[in-house]
This record gives C-alpha cells, structure tokens and sequence, in this order.
C-alpha cells in the first residue's frame, strides 16, 4: 500500500506522513567531511532510510582503510537512527535493488560536480531505469569541502578542524609531513 508522504488539513496546511522510500548515499568518505555529513542530515530528514555506502574498490588508492572509512562513518552519524553504514565493492545499482533503495543520493558543490554527476546518473539510469538519482546541492558553508584538497591541507600541517569532523581531524594528524 502506497501512503502519502502529506496530506492537507482542512485550512490547506500540510501534514506529513513517514516517507516510506530507502535511499542510497554512496561515496568514498576519504575521509569524511562537514560537507558529506550535511547531505546525510538533510537526507534522514526526507527518507525512512539512508543506507550510506563506503565505496571500497580494491583498483582505488584510499588515504583511509575500508574499516577506518567505515568506522568513522559509523561514529559520525550515530545522532541518526534512520541512517546506516553498509561497503559496497558492485555497482551501486546492484546494491540498491539488493537492499529495495529506489533513490540514489548525490551531492553536487559546483557545476564541475553536476556535470560528472549528470554523466554518472545517465549510466546508473542505464543500468538500473527504476532506482532514481537525487542530486543534492550542497550547503553554501561547504562548498568548498572536498576531501582531496582537505588531505593535502593536513598534511602541510593546515587547520582543518572546520571542515571535518574532530575523530577525522585527529587521524589526519598522522599524514602530516615533516617540514
Ligand atoms: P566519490 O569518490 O564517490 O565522489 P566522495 O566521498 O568524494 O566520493 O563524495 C561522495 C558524494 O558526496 C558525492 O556525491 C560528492 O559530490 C558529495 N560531496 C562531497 N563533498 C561534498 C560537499 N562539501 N557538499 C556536498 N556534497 C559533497
């Protein structure tokens, strides 16, 4: 049975329901980001799950083991009972008809990031033609969080304690190049 996800009360307001669509947010999270935990706070708020994906991808050099990725993933959106941390080394397509996701969630910061995130929810359309792609503007506070560029800050030695959370700060500190 298909419920609404709102219904209007007499006056015109709406009243919401419990969204019933799972959802899929996969990414590397090398290492995780203010600008990553942002899509996954405003994503619990609209679907009755989010299962956030840890890309491990054994062709793919990571900073960050599979098991830390995870872990901090895990510490990270524990202030969330509807989201929860799963690997994935298939196509994320297969994943999500696996586990019945029909959205796949992906964040765009720039027009660089839409246009290879349009190219890549052509692909999985091909694939998979029922699972859907929501691409999620970032916030305006983190637009110019990007992982690759927060990982060679850190090891300079740069302040990054805004941009990632403190578990993830702290692990940087180990990449840091002597100078
Ligand atoms: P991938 O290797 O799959 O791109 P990332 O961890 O770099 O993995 O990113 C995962 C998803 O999070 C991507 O959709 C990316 O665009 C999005 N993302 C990364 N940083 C931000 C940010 N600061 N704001 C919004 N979305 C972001």
């Amino acid at each position: 049975m298909n419920l609404p996800a709102f219904i209007l009360d007499e006056s015109g307001s709406p009243v919401y329901g419990t969204p019933m669509v799972k959802a899929v947010f996969p990414g590397s999270f090398d290492p995780p980001t203010f600008g990553h935990l942002n899509i996954i706070e405003r994503a619990q708020s609209i679907f009755e799950r989010v299962l956030v994906v840890v890309a491990i991808n054994r062709d793919k050099k990571y900073l960050f083991s599979g098991e830390e990725r995870v872990a901090f993933m895990k510490e990270l959106v524990a202030p969330w009972p509807n989201v929860e941390i799963h690997t994935c080394n298939t196509l994320i397509v297969s994943f999500a008809r696996q586990h019945n996701c029909r959205v796949l969630i992906r964040g765009v910061r720039s027009v660089q990031d839409f246009s290879y995130e349009f190219e890549l929810s052509i692909l999985n359309k091909g694939v998979g033609p029922e699972i859907e792609t929501f691409l999620m503007p970032t916030d305006q506070k983190y637009f110019v969080l990007r992982s690759s560029a927060i990982k060679e800050l850190a090891s300079f030695g740069g302040d990054v304690s805004d941009m990632v959370p403190p578990v993830v700060a702290n692990a940087l500190k180990r990449f840091k190049i002597d100078t």
